[in-house]
């Protein structure tokens, strides 16, 4: 079993080994890519470190820091199941059967007609 990592330790290394063939395969095409383009291993691994770390908010550390700023997409992009409709659904909804429970979505238009047709239990605005 791999020793948990010492934030405190005073090394400043990082040893990166591959325990199964998988993991020797990856490292080892990631070597010879690296020679090929004639990259610095160090620097490709501190720019995915730096990516990382702002994923996890480090530093400076801004826990209300939308999630967008770090280019994860929070907004729901579906396409509204109503038969033939090709728009984006803007309603998430849940429909008034005993035997559909699944949420469907549904753009703004046909919301609205399901709404006034008493087909919703619920809907929320996506
Ligand atoms: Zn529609």
């Amino acid at each position: 079993m791999p020793r948990p990592p010492n934030p405190h330790a005073k090394t400043k290394r990082l040893v990166l080994e591959g325990t199964i063939e998988e993991e020797s395969v990856r490292i080892r095409a990631f070597k010879k890519i690296c020679v090929a383009d004639g990259l610095q291993m160090k620097k490709e691994l501190l720019d995915l470190l730096d990516f990382w770390l702002k994923k996890h908010n480090w530093p400076p550390g801004n826990p209300q820091t939308l999630l967008h700023s770090f280019g994860v997409q929070t907004k729901i992009t579906q396409q509204c199941q109503y038969p033939n409709c090709e728009e984006i659904a803007t309603h998430e909804c849940i429909p008034n059967s005993p035997y559909a429970q699944k949420k469907v979505f549904y753009c703004q238009k046909h919301h609205d007609h399901a709404k006034e047709s008493r087909l919703l239990k619920a809907s929320k605005r996506l």
